[in-house]
């Protein structure tokens, strides 16, 4: 009896010490970040100076990496056959566990350059790493930041998903920049698919009988889809471009295409839906007589995996530093690659807030605010909260013990 009781209290005592420890490292991670903000705000901007596409990220990749490299980091590019991919690991040497793993996101949109603030992203992960690198040291586990290319559209993170990058790793997470601050994330299911319409070429006054008009296939699709439109869940998304539309109006559209993205929150449902829109193409092609070829659908985003033991510990370290969450109903969402790594382990993907206007992401007024005095306050404290969430894991297996599990236990 007297034995269990000290053993209690030896139990207690260094849980006790334990945290005490935690809080220490806490605040030695912030004067960490503090030390690293000059550097993280000159990526952050050199970045959003110089954007470039998905897959094309060859400055944003290599200013990254340099970064790291010069904070002890092991660097490799070119990872999963993507060129401006990358895995940035702390310490050097054989993998160790826990294995933390800082998702890095750089690439911008056509015309609008950062409008999504992924200067942000990569930034502030790369932040993280070092200041847990700095003030961890040779602590048992490791850090990794993994440099995913092409989010918006492309798909980066699957190949590197494919390719065992995330193998062995216990958690994965980034910050993404937005008008409010929120630690859940929700993202729908998505799958692209092109429609390449092929007709006939004719005199648009004075032959057109003799043409096939693949510009009216194209249009019939988009009538048909927006007639699908009402017998749809209402969470359904589907919306499109005409990147090929013809040359001169004289002359009937031998070639048309149009571009969809699908969307939907139950990735089940995904495949029946995509049958649909795919019957209003060939109902287009089939009502002018041309032949239709259909291309796309390898590169479906998942949704995210929510994991409330995760999000938590990201909540609690928001409190930490004095962030106030907002309790706002989410008004609608996108779609990330990162949801498909929630399928494979646990992730979050917290918003963090930049600006106190209200832009829509993926516009010019986003890219501005993502490049504002209150953007670059958003990435030192999303760097914070994001070492800090990192530290507890790392130091509190009880705490990554409940996220593996909850993960493990939810669909
Ligand atoms: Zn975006
Ligand atoms: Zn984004």
């Amino acid at each position: 009896m007297f034995s269990e009781t000290l053993a209690a209290t030896a139990y207690s005592y260094l849980k006790t010490m334990n945290q005490m420890e935690i809080q220490k490292k806490k605040t030695e991670i912030i004067s960490a970040v503090n030390r690293l903000k000059k550097d993280l705000i000159t990526l952050s901007h050199n970045i959003h100076k110089n954007p470039e596409l998905g897959f094309n990220e060859f400055k944003a990749s290599k200013w990254l990496t340099d970064f790291l490299k010069k904070n002890g980091f092991d660097v490799k590019t070119g990872v999963g056959y993507l060129k401006t991919a990358f895995v940035a690991q702390f310490p050097k040497g054989p993998k160790k566990r826990p294995s933390i793993a800082f998702v890095a996101e750089y690439d911008a949109l056509p015309d609008i350059g950062h409008g999504c603030g992924h200067n942000i992203i990569g930034s502030a992960s790369c932040g993280a790493a070092a200041a847990l690198a700095k003030v961890l040291k040779n602590n048992s586990g490791k850090f990794l930041v993994v440099g995913t290319p092409a989010e918006e559209g492309g798909g980066g993170k699957l190949p590197l998903i494919k390719s065992g990058i995330f193998d062995g790793v216990d958690a994965a997470m980034m910050i993404h920049p937005d008008i409010k601050t929120k630690v859940r994330a929700n993202f729908l299911a998505n799958v692209q698919v092109r429609f390449k319409f092929y007709g006939k070429t004719a005199h648009a006054a004075a032959s057109p009988f003799l043409g096939k008009n693949a510009l009216d296939a194209v249009i019939l699709t988009f009538n048909n889809i927006n007639a699908l439109r009402q017998q749809l869940p209402s969470d359904v998304r589907i919306h499109g471009i005409i990147p090929d539309g013809g040359k001169r109006p004289n002359i009937i559209p031998a070639f048309a295409s149009c571009w969809f993205y699908v969307r939907t929150k139950d990735k089940d449902y995904l495949p029946a839906l995509l049958k649909k829109v795919k019957r209003c193409a060939q109902a287009g092609a089939t009502a002018t007589g041309c032949r239709i070829e259909i291309e796309g659908d390898d590169n479906v985003y998942y949704p995210m995996k929510h994991n409330n033991a995760f999000e938590d510990i990201f909540r609690s370290n928001l409190k930490f530093l004095n962030i106030e969450e907002s309790l706002a109903e989410e008004r609608g969402t996108g779609s990330s690659d990162i949801g498909n790594l929630s399928q494979v382990i646990p992730t979050i993907h917290p918003n963090i807030k930049i600006c106190n206007s209200h832009p829509p992401t993926h516009s010019k007024e986003f890219a501005q605010v993502a490049i504002s005095p209150l953007a670059d306050k958003g990435l030192i404290s999303g760097a914070k909260a994001l070492a800090l969430t990192g530290l507890d894991l790392f130091l509190d297996p009880k705490k990554l013990k409940n996220v593996e599990k909850e993960f493990l236990e939810r669909k």
